[in-house]
């Protein structure tokens, strides 16, 4: 099913050809501060699953565990993060779940990086928790 999605302005704009391979809510500090609030929620694509319109901003951010570079890309208008890239997977696409039209179909897969999520955000039992990254 397609789904589409933006940023707050409009200005980027974005379609998915396919369902995400994924799904899941990241509670590292770094998403933490990209996203301004307690998490980021994510859907794996893959890149020729997604297709993009507008101009997307890109920040390096290099300050992470393994010290790979996590490419997080925005929205230079308005600053919604719109996807991350790791370098391990450069034909994968996390995209940002919050920007999407209808958020309605988003479930969680799992949790990773539980062990810094904010105090008062309560995981269920019935989803997987991991404390860092499951991929190691
Ligand atoms: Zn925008
Ligand atoms: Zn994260």
């Amino acid at each position: 099913m397609k789904k589409t999605g933006g940023c707050l302005c409009g200005q980027v704009r974005y379609e998915t050809k396919a369902e995400p391979m994924m799904t899941g809510v990241c509670h590292c500090k770094n998403c933490q501060k990209q996203a301004g609030s307690a998490f980021s929620t994510l859907a794996a694509f893959q890149k020729t699953d997604i297709e993009f319109t507008g101009d997307l901003a890109l920040y390096g951010d290099s300050d992470t565990d393994t010290g790979n570079t996590v490419k997080r890309f925005f929205c230079g208008t308005c600053g919604s993060p719109l996807y991350s890239q790791v370098p391990a997977q450069p034909d994968m696409v996390y995209l940002k779940t919050g920007t999407l039209d209808d958020t309605d179909s988003f479930v969680a897969m799992f949790h990773c990086w539980s062990s810094t999520k904010q105090n008062w955000v309560e995981l269920s039992p019935d989803v997987p928790a991991f404390p860092q990254n499951p991929a190691g």
